[in-house]
């Protein structure tokens, strides 16, 4: 894999753009298609973001690989074959630097530079970004691509520094030596601990438990989980997805999250039960997250209909799980199914009914500490060789907050958003003129298959960048009215939704970082067709809603 050196680019461009994952990449491949001068700065020593970050055993997306990629170039979309229906994350990576290859994007990006701060210039209309190094750079244009979930988050756990064996954080594991893959770890005849039963916790356990001397889930919470069914994509199929990308595309176009699943228009309530029963048969026996969002419409807005597709799969966890008091704690009693984001496994719950396997119930017994040898919880020590931390991340506002980002007046972005996020369109925010958020708070790519949503968003921003240019416009920020009325509106979304019953990273809740306590909603549920269209009716009607000078 290239991975290029950092070396000095400091200077003054069109645009600066913040990370070089999937949105960085392909923003930085249309501005400059364009002619504008684009500098990325990316913390890592290499593209693909997320897939460059996330090398635990199991990493994988839920995503139908032929719908995760980029869509817009034909070119890539038929020399490339994913291998599998749902890539693993070497393939993921690899896939990100053949792309970066073809578009030739690494000549714009200055590797091994985390942005510190970015500080508007009011007088200059300018943005001056700072890296750790202390060197600077500046653009009147400034896009941050520093990903939804990006920011990896440690557990607030008194001790957590004084462990003294193998400890790793999913978000940071270290690289393996083929340059895609992550370092591997030898689990044989070690005790291991994974901390976080999440979507990630839920990959790296059914994956670690394969091989694990002994191996400890510390569960605070349950997860409603359901079977991915991953399989090979073999030659005839291969073929098919190729010649199919145009509606592979277009279901993505017109489902509510860009997948390729759509909501069945029927409610739970409607059907028989010998209706219903079959179908959400149908679904869990299906690849991918149908039963999640290609599920009756009300499941994720009617308390009556969600308790049906609980009830349904909780059977399933007590089909699957051979001791009925574990089944029941790996069942979740305080939310239903989809409400938080939908871990989806292979074999996770029968790893349960392995002798190697031990499932500390921290409701039961809370940890007390992290000590050099392991985990103290109320109930006893776990000694531990391995821990993993499966925490997750301060997710969608987090890399942003990390960067001190200083607008009109010397406001912090991080204090104007400090009790949730004000936004226009997820990409824009007052008092920060020229800051454009690529799948930002608010951002109907949050919700999302998220490089489709990724590309509308680019291709948007560059028409309003474009916009400007023809137009010698030179300052863009939304109108406080503007922010006001979709600030509301997400709230709206979010309220016509199940989301709010849950202490979830939807609600901007997080249980490891202090103050963020009280529920926000951080995504967009309106969709995204209606995103779509409103973002398209801004740009119609001459952005009315910006103050563009
Ligand atoms: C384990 C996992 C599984 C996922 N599965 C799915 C899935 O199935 N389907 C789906 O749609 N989405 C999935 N996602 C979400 C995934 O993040 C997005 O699909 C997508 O990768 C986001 O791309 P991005 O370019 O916006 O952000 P990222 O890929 O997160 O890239 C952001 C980049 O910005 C850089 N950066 C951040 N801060 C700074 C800074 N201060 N200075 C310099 N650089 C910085 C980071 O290093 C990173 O490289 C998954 C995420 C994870 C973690």
């Amino acid at each position: 894999m290239a991975e290029a050196n950092k070396q000095s680019q400091a200077g003054q461009f069109d645009v600066v753009i913040i990370g070089a994952g999937i949105s960085g990449m392909y923003q930085l491949y249309r501005l400059r298609e364009l002619g504008f001068s684009v500098q990325v700065y990316e913390a890592g020593t290499g593209v693909g973001g997320t897939w460059y970050w996330n090398r635990y055993p199991g990493c994988r997306f839920d995503s139908e690989s032929y719908s995760y990629g980029y869509s817009f170039s034909d070119e890539i979309l038929q020399e490339w074959e994913w291998s599998e229906h749902f890539a693993a994350q070497p393939e993921t990576l690899r896939y990100l630097n053949f792309v970066a290859d073809k578009l030739d994007v690494r000549k714009n990006i200055q590797f091994n530079s985390r942005v510190r701060s970015a500080r508007y210039d009011e007088a200059a209309n300018l943005w001056t970004i700072e890296l750790e190094d202390g060197s600077e750079a500046s653009a009147p244009i400034l896009v941050s691509a520093t990903g939804p979930l990006s920011a990896p988050q440690m557990p607030a756990i008194e001790g957590v520094d004084s462990y003294q064996g193998e400890a790793y954080h999913t978000g940071l594991w270290p690289h393996g030596e083929d340059g895609f893959s992550g370092k591997q770890v030898d689990y044989a005849n070690k005790r291991v601990g994974v901390l976080g039963t999440g979507a990630t916790g839920v990959q790296v356990i059914q994956e670690v438990a394969k091989t694990a001397g002994e191996l400890f889930v510390f569960q605070r919470r349950p997860n409603w989980c359901a079977p991915l069914h991953n399989s090979e994509i073999d030659p005839k199929t291969q073929t098919e997805i190729k010649r199919s990308y145009p509606e592979i595309f277009k279901i993505c176009h017109e489902s509510f999250g860009a997948f390729m699943h759509k909501m069945d228009e029927r409610s739970a309530l409607e059907v028989s039960d010998e209706d219903r029963e079959a179908f959400f048969e149908k679904l869990y026996a299906e690849p991918g997250f149908g039963i999640w969002l290609g599920n009756f419409s009300d499941i994720l807005s009617d308390q009556k209909a969600n308790d049906l597709i609980s009830e349904f799969i909780a059977r399933k966890i007590r089909e699957r799980v051979k001791d009925p008091a574990i089944a029941e704690k790996l069942i979740p009693k305080d939310h239903g199914f989809g409400i938080r984001r939908v871990p989806m496994e292979t074999h996770y719950y029968e790893a349960y009914n392995q002798d190697n396997v031990t499932l500390v119930d921290l409701q039961e017994s809370p940890i007390e500490r992290i000590t050099p040898a392991g985990i103290k919880t109320t109930d006893k020590e776990y000694e531990l060789d391995v821990l993993i931390y499966a925490t997750g991340f301060d997710a969608v506002m987090g890399a942003l907050n990390r960067i001190d980002i200083t607008g009109i007046g010397g406001q912090k972005l991080k204090d104007k958003w400090a009790s949730g996020p004000k936004t226009f369109l997820g990409m824009q925010t007052v008092g920060f003129p020229n800051l454009f958020t690529l799948v930002g708070p608010h951002n109907g790519s949050t919700f999302c298959n998220i490089p489709r949503c990724i590309e509308q968003n680019v291709d948007w921003l560059t028409g309003l960048i474009t916009y400007m240019r023809d137009h010698k416009l030179a300052h863009s920020e939304p109108s406080p009215d503007a922010e006001a009325q979709w600030t509301k509106h997400v709230a709206e979304t979010a309220e016509a939704t199940l989301f709010p019953t849950a202490n979830s990273w939807f609600m901007g809740l997080n249980d490891n970082i202090p103050g963020r306590d009280k529920p926000v909603f951080m995504l967009y549920a309106g969709g995204m067709p209606k995103y779509r269209e409103k973002c398209q009716e801004v740009a119609d009607k001459g952005y009315r809603e910006l103050n563009l000078e």
